[in-house]
């Protein structure tokens, strides 16, 4: 199959050309669209049934993620994890991925702190997730946090007025805004932790409505 991702517009001009998911990862191992697969231990690729209605798009791998080569193992995926179980959402029929497939980081002496991707990094690596959503056709796509949001729909659909949002655009599937999960382990005080979790379990239930019963 020719995939032509129609995602991220103006980011992925040309084509994939793969048949499934798996060959696409594949093609995906060796990438070298921007600088970040030099660092990163390998490629984080997205993970889920073929058959997947709903798929969710994070930021990047974390450190977690980048040693296992699964993307959401890390402590912001296990919060996902229960806090899609709340909400109603099989976890287990959904597809995860992240708009940069590779862990961008800033060494600190042993340890290596997550470092935002910058806008050509997500640009460049847009191309693989279109793709991926060209294979997938789902039903919605949820957009976990403003990285995910960029990579999808560009820069003028901002997160903050969009949150809790289906977009439905043209030739487009619709997407969920909401924010990214290790929003909420940053923070501090345990009142505003419980009303932000509170906030983000409502906008998943939107997504529940999209899996059939
Ligand atoms: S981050 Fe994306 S675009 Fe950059 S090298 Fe990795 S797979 Fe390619």
């Amino acid at each position: 199959m020719n995939v032509a991702p129609k995602l991220g517009p103006d980011f992925a001009l040309e084509n994939a050309d793969a048949k499934d998911l798996g060959e696409l990862k594949a093609q995906a191992e060796h990438c070298t669209r921007c600088d970040l697969y030099k660092y990163a231990t390998q490629l984080v690729f997205g993970e889920g049934p073929a058959t997947a209605e709903i798929v969710l798009v994070g930021e990047q791998p974390g450190d977690k993620e980048d040693l296992a080569g699964k993307p959401f193992v890390g402590p912001a995926g296990l919060l996902l994890d229960r806090c899609l179980e709340e909400a109603g959402v099989d976890r287990s029929r959904c597809y995860v991925t992240n708009a940069v497939k590779h862990f961008k980081f800033e060494q600190r002496g042993k340890r290596r702190l997550h470092s935002k991707p910058n806008a050509g990094e997500i640009q460049r690596c847009a191309w693989w997730l279109g793709a991926e959503l060209e294979i997938l056709q789902p039903k919605l796509v949820v957009a976990l946090g403003a990285t995910a949001l960029y990579s999808l729909l560009g820069p003028k659909v901002k997160l903050t007025p969009e949150r809790g949002h289906v977009l439905r655009l043209a030739n487009h599937p619709p997407v969920l805004v909401t924010i990214h999960p290790s929003y909420l382990l940053r923070i501090r005080h345990e009142d505003d932790a419980l009303a932000n979790r509170k906030k983000f379990v409502l906008d998943l239930e939107q997504a529940a409505a999209f899996q059939s019963t």
